[in-house]
């Protein structure tokens, strides 16, 4: 049994719907399938903020969102299904009436509540599209509520999973129908379903937080011990660094589970370490594969950590703050001083991205914030004299090798410089 994720890109349009549609069936005769299915193009954008007008209450305006959602939506169906007759215009039309008539009563007063409300519809809708597709192509399928099976707190827009009773219901829901058909023992059966959405066990609808998908169909593998969870992006696979940064980048066949949370923690975006524990828990792989490219290997994450060190890989942060802190009483940095800044830190909700310490300084590296850093350098200078710098760039490099390293530091400034035996951590700046 497998678990696909498709992303939004990959199904922005009636094209790209058919081409997801190919994939599954190319793969599908392998064996069971459930696929974990995104808001299509870039929908959850576009409710979230139909959701902020609806919470200000400027009706005008969350009605454009509205009707351009729904239009978009129907634009694809009509590209995809050639009867206006067809029964998933009838579906579609319930769905974004259900939004409707939701949207028309004022708002409540809780935010992340009315969200989760509004922002699931975009995952329903794809999912119902992409259901009735893959029916119509001969590919029949189950579509099932990720509300239902997915069981969360009710921490609105980043709830989380209780994973005794999800792995239940998903087990429960699902494994009837990824055993061979009795009746066709020939057709392996196929479950779609929703990713970023879970449910209260009340049945209300929560969301997992922004690119939650990959995080689902980590979920869903996890419950049923998935043989391989693939998620299909508009990339090659996992890149040694972002290719909009560095002019030559290579693809990371294999890493391990290790390696791979070890660079989403240091800041790659291109999958979200929650998604990487369950797997790594059940020693589930993970494969990463262009749905473009679909026949390219792409990058495989499992426990194999041979070709970890094979190339270094770069993770870019830009717009970094460099404060060094100096107690104002001539004492050393010691652990009451350093408690002293952590609390500041951790009050203000500010993330530290490295720090060193010397006897008479402290000094960090984390994100500019419009907001929290002048509040945390303001706390901070009551007890320390505060040195400040930013315009900074944080470079993090894993496996690194000298010569590329330099390279890659060009004519910047080296202005801090952290190492251990894998990882090397460079504060930049531009001369
Ligand atoms: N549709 C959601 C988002 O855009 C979840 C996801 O795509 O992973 O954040
Ligand atoms: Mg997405």
């Amino acid at each position: 049994m497998r678990v696909f994720k498709f992303g939004g890109a990959s199904v922005k349009d009636p094209d790209s719907v058919r081409n997801v549609a190919t994939i599954i069936r190319n793969h599908h005769g392998a064996g069971p399938l459930v696929v974990v299915l995104s808001a299509m193009g870039k929908t959850t954008n576009a409710l979230e903020d139909l959701c902020t007008h609806f919470m200000e209450g400027n009706k005008d305006s969350m009605l454009t969102f509205f009707d351009q959602i729904r239009d978009m939506h129907f634009d694809i169906a009509r590209g995809l299904f050639a009867s206006s007759d067809h029964p998933v215009f009838r579906v579609l039309e319930q769905s974004f009436y259900q939004l409707y008539y939701y949207i028309s009563e004022p708002p409540g007063t809780n935010y992340n509540y009315e969200y989760d409300r509004i922002v699931s519809t975009g995952e329903v809708v794809s999912t119902q599209i992409l259901s009735a597709y893959l029916d119509q192509t001969g590919l029949p399928n189950r579509l099932f509520m990720a509300r239902k099976l997915i069981i969360t707190d009710a921490s609105f827009r980043d709830a989380r999973i209780d994973w005794i009773t999800s792995t239940q219901s998903i087990q429960e829901q699902l494994t009837p129908f990824l055993t061979p058909h009795k009746k066709e023992p020939g057709i392996p059966s196929l479950v779609i379903t929703q990713g970023f959405l879970g449910g209260t066990p009340q049945g209300f609808t929560t969301t997992l937080g922004r690119e939650g998908s990959d995080f689902s169909a980590a979920i869903i593998a996890y419950a049923l011990k998935a043989d391989e969870v693939v998620i299909w992006k508009d990339v090659p696979g996992l890149l040694n660094a972002d290719p909009k940064l560095m002019d030559s980048t290579v693809l990371l066949r294999n890493i391990s589970y290790q390696e791979a949370i070890e660079l989403a923690y240091y800041g790659a975006t291109i999958i979200h370490p929650k998604t990487l524990k369950p797997l790594l828990k059940k020693k589930i792989p993970l494969r990463v594969k262009s749905f473009a490219q679909p026949g390219l290997p792409g990058s495989l994450i499992n426990d194999n950590e041979l070709f970890d060190s094979q190339n270094p890989s770069f993770i870019f942060k830009f717009d970094q703050v460099l404060v060094s802190m100096f107690p104002k009483d001539f004492s050393f940095i010691a652990e009451d001083n350093l408690a002293r800044i952590f609390a500041d830190f951790a009050k203000h909700g500010v993330k530290i991205n490295l720090m060193q310490n010397s006897a008479i300084s402290f000094t960090v590296c984390f994100d500019k914030d419009r907001t929290k850093t002048p509040a945390l350098l303001r706390d901070l200078g009551k007890l320390f004299t505060v040195k400040y710098n930013d315009c900074l760039q944080l470079v993090t490099v894993r496996h690194y090798q000298k010569a590329v390293v330099d390279e890659m530091i060009g004519n910047r400034e080296v202005v801090m410089e952290q190492k251990n035996r894998t990882t090397m951590q460079l504060v930049l700046r531009d001369r």
